[in-house]
């Protein structure tokens, strides 16, 4: 394994690449709850459901879209109308109604700057493609700090499957070294995909629960990621 890793630095030093890093958009990089429900709210009502509460809500983050919208509305249902909800939602957050909501994560920007000066960044998420880079333009993340974009509509399925780290490596030409993530569902992609996963603390997930997942490590918040990465990486 040491040899591995061995060849690896020295491969990625010779072509002078960067390592990949997968971050996960909400509650990873942005609060964005908000501009989610209101926009799921409104599409919601708009094909005839009942709205659910806000806490109801933000226990659904984070997960597939397609399962976020059934539990919303209901299992049991036309398939179609699922992914018209979903649809107008992410029409609606691209729309910027509630866009001020969404506020990037304390000390997030600093360590962002800080990290694409060695690694290279991706961002994969469960929201659309245009949603992502609308929330973080929300969130004022200089989007340039970014390097690769994915998003649920760019792959065929979305987190806990491992198609968007996937898809994030093959794009970089490199397999990503590692995914950030706050919730059970990044966790899990992270292991498929065979990542090493750090769990954060800024999302609705305790760290007992995202525990029971074993990410490899568990910080508070991103804001701390370049302080452990240069900490694991002196030690390998
Ligand atoms: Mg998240």
């Amino acid at each position: 394994m040491a040899l591995y890793g061995k060849l690896k630095r020295d491969t990625l030093r010779y072509f002078n690449m960067k390592k990949l890093i997968c971050f996960d958009l909400d509650n990873t990089l942005v609060n964005s709850d908000k501009a989610h429900f209101y926009s799921y709210m409104d599409a919601v009502e708009k094909y005839g459901f009942k709205r659910i509460s806000y806490w109801k809500f933000l226990r659904l983050m984070g997960m597939p879209k397609e399962q976020v919208v059934r539990e919303i509305i209901g299992y049991g249902k036309d398939k179609k109308i699922y992914d018209k909800v979903n649809d107008l939602q992410a029409e609606l957050v691209i729309k910027n109604k509630y866009g001020n909501t969404t506020k990037a994560l304390f000390g997030i920007k600093m360590a962002l700057r800080k990290l694409s000066k060695k690694y290279r960044l991706a961002v994969t998420s469960n929201c659309s493609h245009k949603t992502i880079l609308t929330l973080l333009k929300n969130a004022g993340i200089d989007t340039k700090l970014i390097n690769i974009v994915v998003g649920n509509d760019d792959v065929r399925l979305s987190k806990p499957n491992p198609a968007e780290i996937r898809k994030a490596s093959k794009i970089a030409h490199v397999k990503a070294d590692y995914v950030i993530g706050d919730s059970i569902y990044d966790i899990i992609a992270a292991k498929r995909a065979k990542v090493k996963s750090i769990a954060v603390l800024t999302g609705h997930f305790s760290r007992k629960v995202l525990k029971q997942k074993k990410p490899d490590y568990i910080i508070k918040s991103v804001r701390y990621l370049p302080r452990l990465l240069r900490k694991i990486e002196n030690e390998s």
